[in-house]
């Protein structure tokens, strides 16, 4: 194991669970941070802050209400999913993962950790641009350039599909916490324990979910 701290992009969602497990194997310390963006759902956060209580860790958390003031996204107002002309759903939020990251390289610069991990993936990703391999090596430079300070963005998952990202978390030992556990439901539906974990089953998210698990059942 590498004598390094490592910072974790958090939401409490499948892909950032199975990272933080992830890190957990591959670094010394493991810090996480959540950011509240006024999120519709709350469960997001309180699956992240139950992940973190069990492990013992210490959770960031800051507050990023400027993507409310500008509105007209699917995950902080109450409207309905569709996808979009341009094939991108109005899931999307312009300039998150910008955004997170450059305040996860701020405050991992406070922290003297020169490494972060995100969980994005390019297979079975809806179509958001900042999840692509191409941003994320083009924001790693920008960032380390900015603050004259290497920053190294880890994306374990970047070419895994959903099947692969829950045999990653059956290899880390971590596939019932991360059923149990985690939260991907855009609806924000927590009431039914299905298989695959929590959610409605029906929304985008949850059909990448449960289809992916499907299919990695069926592949064992
Ligand atoms: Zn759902």
């Amino acid at each position: 194991m590498q004598p390094i701290p490592i910072l974790v992009l958090f939401s409490g969602g499948q892909d950032s669970t199975t990272c933080l497990f992830w890190a957990k194997k591959q670094f010394s310390t493991v810090e996480a941070v959540f950011f509240h963006y006024e999120q519709r759902h709350k469960i997001e956060y309180l699956s992240a802050i139950n992940i973190i209580k069990q492990e013992n860790m210490h959770l960031h958390e800051l507050h990023v209400p400027a993507f409310k003031e500008i509105g007209g996204t699917a995950m902080i107002d109450e409207i309905t999913i569709e996808t979009g002309a341009d094939n991108i759903p109005n899931t999307f939020v312009p300039g998150r993962n910008i955004v997170f990251l450059t305040l996860a390289a701020s405050l991992a610069y406070k922290r003297n950790i020169h490494d972060i991990v995100i969980g994005v993936n390019d297979s079975d990703y809806s179509g958001y641009p900042d999840c692509r391999h191409d941003f994320i090596s083009s924001i790693q430079e920008s960032l380390s350039r900015g603050l004259d300070y290497e920053i190294r963005i880890h994306t374990p998952l970047q070419s895994m599909n959903k099947a692969g990202i829950w045999a990653l978390s059956d290899e880390l030992g971590v596939i019932d916490t991360v059923i149990k556990y985690s939260h991907t439901c855009y609806l924000g539906d927590h009431h039914t324990l299905n298989p695959w974990g929590y959610g409605c089953g029906t929304c985008p998210a949850c059909l990448l979910r449960k289809n992916g698990f499907e299919a990695y059942r069926s592949l064992k």
